[in-house]
């Protein structure tokens, strides 16, 4: 429900109700149903949302799966595209017709250590899209101003959606991993992240070896510029990455702790282990004594920064990364859900709203 307001020459789509896809409890589906639209403050806006990612922290979210839980009612959804209808009165950065992007750094406070060290990410005072906040799995959604990106023209917002978690996440994965040209980079997972970390591990100059334990996901990583690939369900990936010299970096994106460990041991001495993805199940062992001999690092990295999505997104309007996804209605939101869990989805499943 929306009736239209002139404003300064532009019009604004006041909204006081959409569709959106609403977790009322960890242990029952979604609904998809009527919600009320909140009023904006002063530094927010509204957004008519195009398009919206399925991440795995959206179905973690669902399930209540995580230490912090979001507290029900809420919309997921960290991945929303769209064009914004409504500004609050004090929004500058952003105009009605523009298309954003609503990351998952829905909102941080922007004077702390962490804000103004380019390390917004770790702010404490942090609000996430579709965990603390309402996200993107609905018609519309109210984000902060400061904190979305434009989405260049020429992004197509089908896949501008999955770049917004899966492709700024992997992304800044590879700068944390400090990856040159001609590092050996492991990345393990050719998922939703991993299909995109292989293309930024290759802009930047590696030589990456993929690794999955199916086949058709392999020959999409040598696809993407994978120069190697391993099938761990039928060759052991530490041998195999350590015969072509151990890596320089290694990447996990996969969830499933043993990953983490065998992306630990096909490292080289001086290696870096990046952990990216989040198993279920919490814990890694890994050896204190090769870590010290070896100098290994191993560093934890979480979603990027504003900057780091443009970048994305000017990467992405250069032609020089590629979105593999499918394109679904909200309607089938449990049924996605239960395919990604399942292994069923080749890439990224978008919702259109
Ligand atoms: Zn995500
Ligand atoms: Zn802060």
């Amino acid at each position: 429900m929306s009736t239209t307001v002139e404003q300064s020459g532009k019009s604004e789509q006041k909204v006081s109700s959409y569709r959106a896809a609403v977790v009322h409890d960890f242990h029952s589906p979604l609904s998809v149903e009527q919600v009320p639209a909140p009023a904006l403050e002063p530094n927010q806006i509204r957004v008519k949302v195009e398009a919206s990612g399925l991440c795995h922290t959206d179905i973690h979210a669902a399930h209540g799966d995580w230490p912090v839980k979001p507290s029900p009612p809420f919309v997921p959804g960290h991945e929303g595209v769209g064009k914004v209808t409504e500004v609050g009165t004090h929004v500058t950065e952003v105009a009605v017709g523009e298309r954003v992007a609503m990351p998952w750094l829905g909102y941080a406070c922007g004077i702390c250590d962490y804000c103004v060290s380019g390390w917004e990410t770790l702010c404490l005072q942090q609000k996430n899209m579709g965990y603390s906040i309402d996200g993107g799995f609905g018609e519309y959604a109210t984000a902060y101003g400061h904190y979305v990106v434009k989405v260049p023209d020429g992004v197509d917002p089908f896949d501008a959606a999955p770049l917004t978690c899966a492709g700024v996440t992997t992304y800044k994965a590879v700068k944390v991993a400090g990856t040159r040209p001609t590092d050996l980079v492991a990345v393990f997972g050719v998922g939703g992240l991993g299909h995109l970390g292989i293309q930024y591990a290759d802009i930047a100059g590696g030589h990456v070896v993929a690794v999955d334990l199916i086949d058709e996901k392999l020959e999409l990583a040598r696809e993407l510029g994978a120069m190697y690939t391993v099938n761990a369900a039928k060759e052991d990936p530490v041998e195999a990455i350590q015969k072509l010299g151990g890596a320089n970096q290694a990447i996990s994106f996969a969830v499933s702790p043993r990953a983490f460990e065998q992306a630990y041991a096909s490292l080289r001495r001086g290696g870096t282990l990046v952990f990216v993805a989040l198993p279920a199940d919490n814990t890694v062992s890994l050896p204190i004594f090769e870590t010290v001999l070896n100098g290994i690092t191993v560093v934890g990295s979480i979603v990027g920064t504003r900057t780091d999505l443009r970048e994305v997104f000017e990467l992405h309007k250069e032609g020089k990364t590629k979105v593999i996804r499918e394109v679904r209605s909200l309607d089938q939101v449990n049924e996605s859900i239960e395919d990604v869990e399942h292994g069923r989805v080749a890439a990224r499943i978008v919702f259109e709203l």
